[in-house]
């Protein structure tokens, strides 16, 4: 086969496929419609990093478990090789909400029995020493958490094999089609961006422009993030959660966040969601945000591509027009396919977390290699399972849950 492929997006879906596949000796045509990588979602100044788990160890968590697990090894080789990867595992405090949610996390620690290096549950004291501030709970303490740059890796991602990747910024794809055995990628005037066997859609929501992607349930959840001067070496040295997240001082800057808005395409940064963001900060740092005024913070505004089971997309694309409704239903590994149609998307609100294993299950699929994931988890993410009979009938009907129960503007627990 001509190892040859196209990849829409160079964000952390994006980049992570094209750095999966370079590495094993592809040639990758990387387009974006902004004028450099990590210019979407995956432009926030820092975002969180560590294994959230759950108390049923179900499978968001242990895709999150093996998320980090292979981002840490992903970021130790990275940076080995030279790359300019921003990251500081300065460990991750994440608070308990109240006393009923610091029983369970008590309990996730006494039932599963993670490594004391992985988790630990901390009492209010020691939290308070953690953060350097007097805080309301105990909580979860993550010592190889920490934060991310995801721009940074995003460019890291696309520099460990740039000879083997072309990019093409400043470009969007308007159109896609197989005319015969070669995928091709067109600009709205119809001129030719590339064409290769294999087209890996990793755009985002813009996967639902596409006829042949239009069917993924994709969602946008606008978050804005704000940002707080800070000097260094001021607390919290360490990022601390508690329904959002503060990170310490990053260049002069501590980001805040973020705020969550399903179907909410505003751009610009609104002064009510910074008024939200500081409330979050007084919840995690009791009186810490009241320094603060709102509408004199500076900011970021990105949107979350969302799957309604919150899970990611990672994989071939099932073939809904040879899919007939009225058929018998069929196991997903009997799903038709589109030939060389790949997907990498719905990251949520996970994406530093998971795009590191994502890139390097989705390569391991497009290269017939042994894949790098339990298969109840490949299938828990696989692009199809929204093709399957009353699956995506729950889904266009709404019945699916959004996110944790909840389908619009409402705090969840499973975000950053
Ligand atoms: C406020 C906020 C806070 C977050 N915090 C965390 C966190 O703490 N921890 C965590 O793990 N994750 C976090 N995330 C989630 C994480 O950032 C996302 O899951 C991730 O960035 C999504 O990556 P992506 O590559 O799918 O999307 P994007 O980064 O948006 O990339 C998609 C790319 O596709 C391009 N594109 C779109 N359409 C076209 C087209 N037609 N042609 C060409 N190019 C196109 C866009 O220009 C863009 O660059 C946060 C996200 C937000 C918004």
């Amino acid at each position: 086969m001509n190892r040859h492929a196209i990849v829409i997006g160079a964000g952390l879906a994006g980049s992570s496929a094209a750095q999966g596949l370079a590495a094993r000796g592809w040639t990758i045509d990387l387009i974006d419609a902004a004028d450099a990588p990590g210019r979407g979602a995956s432009g926030n100044l820092a975002g969180v990093l560590r294994p959230l788990p759950s108390l049923d160890d179900n499978r968001l968590a242990r895709l999150t478990r093996a998320g980090f697990t292979q981002a840490c090894r992903h970021f130790a080789a990275l940076t080995a090789s030279g790359q300019p990867l921003r990251w500081a595992p300065t460990g991750v405090l994440h608070l308990a909400r109240d006393d009923r949610h610091a029983a369970t996390q008590r309990l996730v620690v006494e039932r599963q029995q993670p490594a004391a290096e992985a988790l630990r549950f901390v009492d209010r004291e020691p939290a308070s020493r953690l953060a350097g501030w007097p805080v309301a709970t105990g909580g979860w303490w993550f010592p190889g958490g920490g934060w991310v740059d995801p721009a940074s890796l995003c460019r890291a991602n696309l520099a460990r094999h740039a000879a083997a990747i072309s990019p093409h910024y400043g470009t969007e794809v308007a159109q896609i089609d197989r005319p015969a055995n070669l995928w091709r990628a067109r600009d709205a005037a119809g001129t030719l961006i590339a064409e290769a066997p294999v087209l890996i859609v990793a755009n985002a929501t813009g996967a639902k422009r596409f006829a042949v992607t239009a069917h993924l349930p994709l969602r946008a959840a606008r978050g804005q993030v704000s940002h707080l001067d800070a000097a260094a070496a001021s607390v919290p040295e360490l990022v601390v959660c508690r329904l959002g997240y503060v990170t310490p001082a990053i260049d002069g800057v501590r980001c805040v966040g973020a705020t969550f808005s399903v179907d909410d395409d505003e751009t610009a940064l609104r002064d009510a969601d910074h008024g939200e963001n500081l409330a979050k900060l007084d919840f995690i740092l009791p009186g810490y945000g009241s320094r603060f005024a709102a509408s004199k913070l500076d900011g970021r505004v990105g949107f979350r591509p969302l799957s309604p089971d919150r899970l990611p997309m990672i994989g071939a694309v099932g073939d809904a027009a040879a899919i007939d409704p009225d058929a018998p239903s069929r196991p997903l590994a009997e799903m038709p396919r589109v030939a060389g149609l790949y997907v990498i998307n719905g990251f949520g609100a996970r994406g530093i977390v998971w795009s590191a294993l994502a890139g390097e299950l989705l390569a391991c699929q497009i290269a017939g290699e042994a894949l790098p994931l339990a298969d109840e988890l490949v299938d828990a993410v696989d692009p199809g399972r929204f093709l399957l009979r009353g699956r995506s009938r729950r889904v266009r009907t709404g019945t699916a849950p959004l996110i944790d129960g909840h389908a619009a503007k409402t705090p969840d627990r499973h975000r950053e």
